[in-house]
């Protein structure tokens, strides 16, 4: 259980950022969200909404990032994981994790973000892919939200089972070899080239 000030402080935290990273249209809805939830609910909501780890006031990215709390993640790179969002507001909503805990994701993170989004595209052909970025607890992540109708990041999120998330997450995870047809690299000299590129881009996969 954290403290009524401990809690305080979150709250204002949370404020704060909405304030300074929210589209100006999507404040206000943010914030009744907020102060909506009523005081002895507001540390079950940061739970379940995945902003805290119950007892524990550690950045949960970078708990994640340690491999300290469990998730659905399908990719790697030098400086950033690729994980599924716990509650997705649709199929493949993932979050790029900077490995590095600061209030601005560093440029190899968004280089990290367009190929995944890529892969989240051509898994699940979403009509697209918006890119948008949250810091919460100062560490900047980035949200990678796959549109089939007209999902925003305020829509309803969804409670995902994990047997769920690991099917996503097995999707996402052997899309190389599913995606590439052997044709089309044959009547395709062009695109064979993009593909290697990217290869080198791609970052080495879990086991
Ligand atoms: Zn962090």
């Amino acid at each position: 259980m954290l403290s009524d000030d401990e809690l305080t402080e979150i709250k204002k935290k949370l404020i704060d950022q909405i304030n300074s990273n929210f589209p100006e249209d999507k404040k206000t809805e943010a914030l009744e969200k907020i102060n909506s939830v009523p005081e002895d609910k507001f540390e079950e909501f940061l739970i379940q909404n995945n902003l805290i780890q119950e007892g524990d006031q550690k950045c949960i990215f970078c708990s994640i990032v340690e491999g300290k709390m469990p998730t659905n993640k399908f990719a790697e790179s030098e400086h950033s994981i690729a994980t599924l969002d716990i509650n997705p507001i649709s199929k493949g909503h993932s979050i790029i994790i900077p490995k590095v805990h600061s209030k601005e994701a560093p440029k190899e993170a968004f280089e990290f973000a367009e190929i995944i989004k890529e892969r989240i595209q051509k898994t699940f052909s979403p009509k697209k892919v918006d890119i948008s970025t949250a810091t919460i607890f100062d560490h900047e992540i980035i949200n990678l939200l796959p549109i089939y109708e007209n999902e925003t990041m305020n829509s309803e999120k969804q409670k995902a089972t994990q047997e769920e998330l690991q099917k996503t997450q097995k999707e996402l995870i052997s899309f190389k070899e599913e995606e590439i047809p052997k044709k089309e690299i044959i009547e395709e000299p062009k695109e064979e080239k993009i593909i290697s590129d990217k290869t080198h881009w791609l970052p080495k996969r879990i086991p």
